[in-house]
C-alpha cells in the first residue's frame, strides 16, 4: 500500500514536470527567435503584430508588400499601422511556405522547405500558424548567441526538473509514510484485539475518516472489554449463588447418611427447600441467556389486563394478611376497563407483577400497605406498584434491575432471594417493547412501573 501510494504521488509529479519542460521547450526556441528579431531589427518591434492584424483583417497575404513600403508610401493602411523600417531586406511565406514577399524581388517566387522555414519567425493567429517572416542581418547575425540561448534555457528547464523530481520524491516518501501512518497502527491494533487483548486502543490523529474509523474501533473495543468483564462477573455470580445451596444439601445429607439426623420428611424439608432454590436459579439464568439471545418465545393472546392483575393480587392476599399488609388496588372504571385489553404473554406479565408483589411484601413492614394501581390510556398502560416500606437506597437504585445485584443481602436471600428477579421482569417487560422503571415515591417507600405500549391490534 504505501509502495502503491509513493508510485501514484511519484506519477503524478513526474507527469507534471515533464509536461512542464516539453512546453518550456517548446515555446523557448520561438519566443528566443522572436526576441532577437525585436531586438536586432530596429523598429521592427511591431512588424510582427502589423503582420498579423494585415492577415486577419483579408484573411489572405494578398496586398502584403504594401506593409513593408516606406512611410508616406503605403496605400490604403490605416491610421495605427506603421511601415517597417526602410532598408531591412525581409522575406515572408505563408503557412505552406510559399513565399508572398521578398524585398527587392517584384513578383517572388518559390517554396521555402520546411528546414529552412524552422530558422524563421513563425507568425500565429488565434494559436494557427498563418506565415513566416525572416529578416536578411536582423537575424542571422545573432543566430549564434540565439542557438546558445536556447540551449542554456533548456538546460535550465533540465535541472529545474532534475530538482523539482528529486523534491517531489522526497515529498512522496514523506507524505506516504505520514497518510498510512495511522492506518498502520489502527490495523496493529485490530491485530492484538482480534488477538484477545481487549485494552488495545488506536491512537487517534485529527479528525479526518482515518481518525473516525479508530474512534469507531476504540468504541468497538470498549463494548467487547465491558461485555467481557459483565461476562466474566456473571460467570462468578452464578458459581457463588450455586454453591451455597450446594453445600447446605450436601452438609445435610451427610448428616443424614451419617445418621447424625434420623431420615425423616422433617430433617428432608431444608434439603428440598435448597433443590427448589437451585432449580428457580437455573430457570432465571436460562430466561435471562433467552433474552439476551432474543430467543424468548412470547405467546401473546389478547388479555384484559385489570382481570390479570387482578388473579395475581389475590394470590398474593394471604401472604399480606399473614403480614399484616394491607394491598390497595387502584382500578379503572368498568367503561374504562375496556381499554386494558392487551396482546401479552400472560403468564410472563404474571412473573413481573408477581416479582413486584413479593420484593414489596418483603421490604413492607408490618401494618403497611402496597399500592397497586392500573392506569389505561389510549396508548399504554401504566401499572404501578408502591409500598410502604423503606424504600431503595439512592446509590442502589440505579443498580436494581442488574443481575446479581441484592441491595440488602442478608434479607434477601433469607427470603430465598436470587438477585435476578428484576433483571429478569425488566428484560420481559422489554420483550414486549414496554419499559419498567424504579424510584422512591415521594411520601416514602419503593415505587415500581410498568408501562406497556398499546398496538393498533390490541
Ligand atoms: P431478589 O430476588 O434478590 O430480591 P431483585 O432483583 O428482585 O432480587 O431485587 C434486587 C434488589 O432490589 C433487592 O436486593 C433490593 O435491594 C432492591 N429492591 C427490590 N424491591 C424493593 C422494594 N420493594 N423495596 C426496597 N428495595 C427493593
Amino acid at each position: 500500500m504505501r509502495l502503491r501510494l509513493f508510485l501514484s504521488f511519484a506519477l503524478v509529479a513526474l507527469v507534471s514536470i515533464t509536461v512542464v519542460v516539453l512546453v518550456t521547450r517548446r515555446s523557448a526556441e520561438t519566443e528566443v527567435r522572436e526576441l532577437f528579431f525585436r531586438r536586432g531589427v530596429s523598429g521592427g518591434e511591431n512588424l510582427v503584430e502589423q503582420l498579423t492584424n494585415f492577415y486577419q483583417t483579408g484573411d489572405s497575404w494578398v496586398g502584403v508588400e504594401q506593409l513593408f513600403q516606406p512611410r508616406g508610401q503605403a496605400k490604403g493602411m490605416g491610421q495605427g499601422n506603421q511601415p517597417a523600417m526602410v532598408g531591412q531586406q525581409f522575406r515572408l511565406a505563408d503557412e505552406h511556405g510559399s513565399l508572398v514577399y521578398d524585398s527587392g524581388v517584384q513578383d517572388p517566387d518559390g517554396i521555402i522547405s520546411s528546414a529552412e522555414l524552422k530558422a524563421w519567425i513563425p507568425i500565429s493567429a488565434d494559436d494557427q500558424v498563418i506565415g513566416f517572416l525572416y529578416a536578411e542581418g536582423g537575424m542571422a547575425v545573432d543566430r549564434e548567441e540565439e542557438l546558445d540561448l536556447v540551449k542554456r534555457l533548456n538546460q535550465a528547464a533540465i535541472t529545474a526538473a532534475a530538482v523539482a523530481g528529486g523534491l517531489s520524491m522526497l515529498i512522496a516518501i514523506f507524505l506516504a509514510y505520514r497518510l498510512l501512518r495511522p492506518v498502520k497502527e489502527l490495523s496493529q491494533s485490530v491485530q492484538k484485539l482480534g488477538a484477545g487483548d481487549l485494552s488495545e486502543r488506536a491512537p487517534i490523529y485529527g479528525s479526518d475518516e482515518i481518525a473516525v474509523l479508530a474512534r469507531n474501533f476504540n468504541q468497538m473495543a470498549d463494548s467487547l472489554q465491558d461485555a467481557e468483564q459483565s461476562r466474566r462477573a456473571m460467570t462468578a455470580d452464578i458459581a457463588h449463588e450455586l454453591r451455597n445451596p450446594l453445600a447446605v444439601q450436601r452438609a445435610n445429607l451427610e448428616a443424614l447418611q451419617d445418621g447424625i439426623y434420623p431420615l425423616t420428611p422433617e430433617n428432608l424439608e431444608p434439603v428440598m427447600e435448597q433443590n427448589i432454590l437451585l432449580s428457580r436459579l437455573v430457570d432465571d439464568l436460562r430466561t435471562l441467556a433467552l433474552a439476551d439471545a432474543g430467543r424468548l418465545q412470547l405467546e401473546r393472546s389478547s388479555v384484559n389486563l385489570a382481570v390479570l392483575l387482578d388473579s395475581v393480587v389475590d394470590r398474593y392476599n394471604p401472604q399480606a394478611s399473614k403480614n399484616n399488609v394491607e394491598i390497595i388496588k387502584t382500578w379503572p372504571s368498568e367503561q374504562e376497563s375496556e381499554r386494558c385489553v392487551i396482546s401479552v404473554d400472560s403468564v410472563r406479565i404474571e412473573q413481573v407483577i408477581g416479582n413486584l408483589l413479593s420484593n414489596a411484601l418483603r421490604y413492607t413492614p408490618r401494618g403497611g400497605n402496597i399500592q397497586v394501581s392500573l392506569v389505561c390510556s389510549e396508548r399504554k398502560i401504566d401499572v404501578n406498584v408502591h409500598d410502604s416500606g423503606p424504600g431503595i437506597a439512592e446509590d442502589s437504585l440505579n443498580y436494581v434491575f442488574e443481575r446479581f445485584y441484592r441491595g440488602d443481602t442478608s434479607r434477601s436471600r433469607e427470603a430465598g432471594g436470587t438477585g435476578l428477579g428484576l433483571a429478569i421482569a425488566r428484560q420481559l417487560v422489554e420483550a414486549h417493547g414496554g419499559e419498567l422503571k424504579a424510584s422512591n415515591h415521594p411520601a416514602g417507600g419503593a415505587e415500581f412501573t410498568m408501562i406497556l405500549p398499546l398496538t393498533l391490534d390490541d
